[in-house]
């Protein structure tokens, strides 16, 4: 069962914690804890978006259920993690969907979008839908200046919430300090985030029970990160070649949009698909169940994405384009309409702690992780 008052109770594990102080070498959010006496929500937060949920601490900890003092610090910290999700959520009525949004919210969403893609072309093509063969003419299906204008506008809208929430997380985080971060803590930082080596909890490995440890886990998160960063990268370029070069889609296969957009497509399916798979092998003590449907949704997106993408790559010349087009585009803006409602915000919350604990390691000399 949840807690009721997720911070409540993280104030009490984090108090015992600070007791005990087994697990220091653990994590960053054991030395992070000990630079403090109390913990007020903004810690509790902050902490928790330090966990990177490897659940190595669940398997040192005597305090751990049965025990009376009940210690679950990755169910914990991922439960204030959910609460974080929602209380720096922009509009603040829209926090809800961090609670309601699951796999069938997301798949549902998706078939929704694809009828509005539908319905733009037709709406572009003066009610016919076109079947254009042979030279994979994409913007003959829908006109290039209605592409950038709705995914322009929903992208700008979705970066527009996340920066809302960021500076949010940001404010409380840093507790009123103004100093900034230097080169050292951003590379620092980065270099956590780029080789996740948190999720290797005490050096091992990352657990998926007790006495079982693989790296697996940190494959797929990695194969879904750099897949992201790759297709992010893949689009970017496209869109410096149309803007500045005049060069328009298709691009040829050797190109180094397509070559991205393949490296990424392929992280993207291999990642999602191992995540979820390994969901169902993974010990439900080390998670929290509420959380669930939030992150089958991103996964399902994120793979349906790019499985479409790859149809799109494999049939750009042939009558059935437009039709895989369409529902292309319909995936790629379910995901980007959700990406600030859903667990997109876990990296980009994750990477700021980070950053203020390079930050605070720096001020106190303590670095503390293995
Ligand atoms: S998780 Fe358990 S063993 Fe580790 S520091 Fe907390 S109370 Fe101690
Ligand atoms: S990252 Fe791992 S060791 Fe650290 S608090 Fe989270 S679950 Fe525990």
């Amino acid at each position: 069962m949840p807690h009721a008052d997720p911070i409540a109770h993280g104030e009490h594990v984090m108090t015992v914690c600070n007791a005990c102080r087994y697990c220091e070498q653990f994590c960053p959010v054991f030395p992070a804890m000990e630079n403090r006496l109390s913990f007020a929500e903004t810690d509790l937060v902050y902490l928790a978006n330090l966990c990177h949920n490897c659940g190595e601490c669940l398997y040192a900890c005597q305090y751990a259920p049965p025990h009376e003092f009940g210690i679950n610090v990755p169910r914990s910290m991922a439960e204030i993690r959910a609460h974080s999700y929602e209380a720096y959520c922009w509009p603040t009525f829209l926090s809800s969907a961090f609670r309601h949004h699951n796999l069938l919210t997301g798949l549902v969403l998706a078939a929704g979008l694809i009828a509005v893609m539908v319905g733009a072309v037709l709406i572009a093509n003066e009610g016919v839908f076109p079947r254009p063969v042979g030279h994979g003419d994409f913007y003959g299906v829908l006109p290039h200046d209605v592409m950038v204008a709705l995914f322009g506008g929903v992208g700008l809208f979705s970066v527009a919430v996340l920066w809302i929430g960021l500076s949010r997380f940001w404010r409380d985080v840093r507790g009123g300090e103004a100093n900034s971060p230097t080169a050292s803590d951003l590379a620092r930082a980065l270099g956590d985030v780029l080789t996740l080596r948190h999720l290797q909890g005490g050096g091992v490995d990352c657990p998926s029970a007790e006495d079982q440890r693989a790296p697996l886990r940190r494959w797929f998160h990695h194969c879904t990160l750099y897949g992201f960063l790759l297709c992010f990268a893949s689009t970017s370029v496209a869109a410096l070649y149309h803007l500045v070069f005049g060069w328009l889609a298709p691009y040829p296969y050797g190109s180094l949009p397509v070559l991205l957009g393949m490296a990424g497509g392929a992280g993207l399916l291999i990642g999602p698909a191992g995540l979820l798979m390994l969901r169902g092998r993974r010990d439900p003590a080390l998670g929290d169940p509420g959380q669930r449907g939030l992150d089958e949704s991103f996964i399902a997106l994120l793979f349906i994405t790019s499985l479409t993408g790859w149809l799109l790559l494999a049939f750009r010349e042939r009558a059935v384009m437009s039709a895989v087009l369409v529902v292309h585009l319909g995936a790629v803006l379910a995901l980007f309409v959700t990406l600030p409602y859903g667990k997109f915000v876990h990296g980009i919350y994750r990477t700021a702690a980070l950053i203020n604990y390079a930050m605070e390691s720096r001020r106190t000399g303590r670095h503390g992780t293995r």
